[in-house]
């Protein structure tokens, strides 16, 4: 097992002895605004140890980060973000260690984006619809990759002068519930957790706090999924109060779950969030990524 390193975590970042790590991270190949060798490159600048690249359904950014890191002291772990349901209750899972090659789940990405692509264009024509004359050609301009969706339909109706920004984009339109929100399809939970460990990964549940439970308890949903292979729970969050990314910590510990954490930086595609550290006070130890390291199958 590794060593906790809580002890040397507990004092200033700026110690040479102390290692951290961003495991939530966004690039241009999903929707995130810098390019994976830029991500690679920032997180260098401030000293990280290991970073995740976790674009949403898709690795095809992983090589390019992957080459970028290869003669720089930062490590690359090859992750995805998946957006799942556990009994009609819907999660976000980082998955990590999951290599830019077929396999069970990176097999699984391709259908996930194929849904992606049906969805989009069904959200066009509710916009359409709604009297926004946005297109499809629109929507791909402000997409660099292959895992396109609602942030880039954001960028198109923000270059239409129809809202000011993505956030405005979400809160009047596309959010979820919305007048122009569509439903698409998403792998269980437990499915997902299945293939990522096929694939020679483990998961952890992304900013556990957006979770709504409906009738049930996070902690129980928690003891669920690590019934079925889950490793982790994302505690060291950017947008969680300190006290809170403790007590998420305690919560994991309590269970027998990987505290985890990232930034879940989006460049500008969401202003004010850094890699590494978040708004400023987010620190994800080193050892989160040593304690998934052995959760390997
Ligand atoms: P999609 O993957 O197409 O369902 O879009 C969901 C993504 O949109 C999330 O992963 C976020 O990165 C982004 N997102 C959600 N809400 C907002 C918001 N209010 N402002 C900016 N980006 C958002
Ligand atoms: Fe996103
Ligand atoms: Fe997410
Ligand atoms: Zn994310």
């Amino acid at each position: 097992m590794p060593c906790s390193s809580s002890s040397r975590f507990s004092s200033s970042r700026t110690s040479p002895d102390i290692l951290s790590v961003d495991l939530h991270l966004h690039s241009n190949a999903s929707d995130g605004t810098d390019p994976p060798a830029v991500v690679v490159r920032k997180a260098v600048a401030i000293s990280l140890s290991a970073i995740a690249l976790t674009d949403h359904d898709t690795l095809s950014g992983i090589p390019e980060a992957s080459a970028a890191a290869r003669d720089l002291p930062i490590e690359l772990i090859p992750g995805v973000e998946l957006s799942v349901d556990h009994g009609g209750v819907k999660i976000h899972m980082l998955a990590y260690f999951i290599d830019p090659e077929p396999g069970p789940l990176q097999d699984r990405l391709e259908i996930l984006r194929a849904g992606r692509d049906i969805r989009n264009r069904r959200i066009v024509d509710r916009l359409n619809d709604l009297g926004y004359p946005v297109t499809m050609e629109d929507v791909l301009r402000h997409a660099a990759g292959d895992a396109i969706g609602r942030p880039h339909i954001a960028d198109a109706l923000v270059s239409g002068g129809a809202v000011a920004d993505r956030s405005e984009a979400f809160r009047e339109l596309l959010g979820d519930g919305g007048p122009a929100y569509v439903e698409r399809d998403r792998l269980t939970a437990t499915k997902a957790i299945g293939l990522a460990i096929e694939s020679g990964g483990v998961t952890s549940i992304a900013h556990p706090l957006t979770i709504d439970p409906g009738d049930a308890t996070l902690r129980s949903l928690f003891e669920d999924l690590r019934d079925v292979g889950l490793a982790g729970i994302e505690a060291y969050y950017s947008e969680y109060a300190p006290a809170i990314r403790t007590q998420l910590a305690e919560v994991a510990a309590d269970l027998g779950l990987v505290a985890t954490g990232g930034s879940d930086c989006h460049g500008s595609g969401k202003p004010g969030l850094e890699i590494g550290t978040g708004h400023g006070d987010l620190v994800v130890p080193d050892s989160a990524l040593e304690e998934l390291r052995v959760r390997k199958p």
